[in-house]
């Protein structure tokens, strides 16, 4: 069916709603509830209210100045109840509704206002929401005010040097000694490490056991003699992950989320988390930073060229596939299912879009493209923040910031073994893992 018959028949479907323009393209776009748009206006005078009147983007900020920014709207939101929107309001959070919270992601993402404070993507959105899931009334009393109030500020333990894509192979070891746990091994690539106080601890609680089974999820204080974390700076010369060395650090027995030896269970709950954020927005960030790209072209005299119309159309197309994920995403999530296994297309698809965008905008720029980082203000991982400005050094950064993509949250095998096993149905990779971790580590050596 031609494009034209089928977005008649979209448009008389949703009665001139469900179609806008984009360009001079026309679009598909979803529409809500009226209760729904009425809660997108209060949004908007909230953030008219409480934004700077020449707000552009929190990628208009200058680096020094967008961290003081993002703490300080941190307390805004939290005097608001907006942070944490989709938490109950009995532990604090907003108690929002599911299309509440996809509103205000949206209203957020398209200002280029955060939804939370620097390290909360593992504090609220990875542990918080894992503690509320698995955690006993205790720790859900002691941990989820902290984390509201900034009191605890998180990051994650999971990756090792010889446990990555097989992270159930962890080598990192916690013994119980009294009332305490004595952990001993190390972690790699842990982000924001240096900005936490607590880190959640995949540890190897049983060698008795399969690789995936003696694992336990610790959660452990980082102001203590035993734990020792060593920053690592990155390609484009920031502080942003860490090596984390346990020497005999301590947490209390208590401290086990989901029970001893539950770790796989529990950490892939989190995974889930992780994986399946921002999927409804995530297409906004890529189509400001494509707009960048045309206006690039244009600049450079180039949008006659064959070459890069041909990529402009493709990189248009890729945006539009995100939107429609994301709509999709959104589907399940009203309807109350999690992301599921699907999470890898869209994990697969943004990561080799950036890397793709990036290489196009690095032959754009031609000698620009070998100058140093004068003007880079881009920080954070993905897509530049709304407001970054169109500068060489931004791209050049970007170009840096998109090799990882294919390789943090899983990487792009490991993506397609997932969708090829649990979305395609194909036959399971080989697994070698039936004997006891101790046996398989003598084997290895
Ligand atoms: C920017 C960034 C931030 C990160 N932040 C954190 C963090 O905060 N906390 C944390 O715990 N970890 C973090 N990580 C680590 C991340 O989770 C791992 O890098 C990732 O899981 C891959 O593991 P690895 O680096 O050990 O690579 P490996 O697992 O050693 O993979 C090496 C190569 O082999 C391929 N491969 C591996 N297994 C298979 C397979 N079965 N089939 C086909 N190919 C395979 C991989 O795709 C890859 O190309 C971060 C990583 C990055 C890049």
């Amino acid at each position: 069916m031609a494009l034209r018959s089928r977005l008649d028949q979209a448009r008389a479907r949703s009665k001139g709603g469900l179609v806008s323009t984009l360009g001079s393209v026309e679009v598909m776009q979803p529409t809500y509830p009226a209760e729904a748009e009425s809660y997108r206006a209060k949004l908007s005078d909230f953030l008219d209210g409480n934004l700077p009147a020449d707000w552009k983007g929190i990628g208009a900020l200058p680096e020094d100045e967008r961290s003081a920014f993002q703490s300080e709207w941190r307390k805004t939101l939290r005097a608001n109840s907006l942070l944490a929107p989709n938490w109950p309001a009995e532990y604090g959070g907003g108690g929002l509704t599911h299309v509440e919270q996809v509103i205000l992601n949206e209203e957020f993402a398209k200002r280029g206002v955060p939804t939370s404070g620097a390290n909360d993507g593992f504090s609220i959105g990875m542990v918080g929401n894992t503690i509320l899931h698995w955690g006993t009334d205790e720790q859900k009393a002691h941990y989820i005010p902290r984390i509201l109030d900034g009191d605890d500020i998180w990051c994650q333990g999971y990756s090792e040097p010889d446990a990555g894509s097989d992270l159930a192979n962890l080598g990192c070891k916690a013994e119980l000694d009294g009332d305490e746990w004595i952990i001993n091994g190390q972690k790699i690539w842990t982000s924001q490490g240096h900005t936490a106080n607590m880190i959640f601890v995949l540890a190897r609680t049983d060698v008795d056991q399969p690789k995936h089974k003696g694992i336990s999820f610790l959660l452990v204080e980082m102001d203590q003699p035993g734990v020792d974390c060593r920053p690592i700076t990155n390609m484009v010369r920031h502080d942003h992950f860490n090596e984390v060395f346990f020497s005999d650090a301590r947490c209390p027995k208590d401290n086990v989320l989901g029970g001893l030896n539950n770790g796989w269970a529990v950490g892939n709950t989190l995974l889930g988390f992780e994986r399946g954020v921002g999927a409804t927005t995530t297409s906004l960030g890529y189509r400001a930073e494509l707009n960048q790209f045309i206006d690039m072209a244009r600049d450079k005299g180039k949008t006659d060229d064959a070459e890069v119309r041909q990529q402009i159309a493709q990189f248009h197309t890729n945006v539009e596939i995100m939107r429609y994920r994301g709509m999709q995403a959104l589907t399940r999530y009203l309807n109350g299912q999690t992301p599921g296994p699907e999470a890898s297309i869209g994990k697969l698809f943004w990561s080799k879009h950036h890397h793709a965008i990036t290489e196009a905008a690095m032959n754009l720029l031609g000698p620009d493209g070998m100058v140093g980082f004068g003007t880079e203000t881009r920080g954070g991982l993905g897509a530049p923040a709304i407001g970054t400005e169109n500068t060489p050094g931004n791209w050049i950064a970007s170009f840096m910031i998109a090799r990882p993509g294919t390789v943090y949250a899983g990487s792009s095998e490991v993506q397609k073994n997932i969708v090829g096993e649990r979305v395609l149905g194909l036959p399971k990779e080989p697994r070698a893992d039936t004997g006891s971790w101790k046996e398989s580590q003598a084997a290895y050596k």
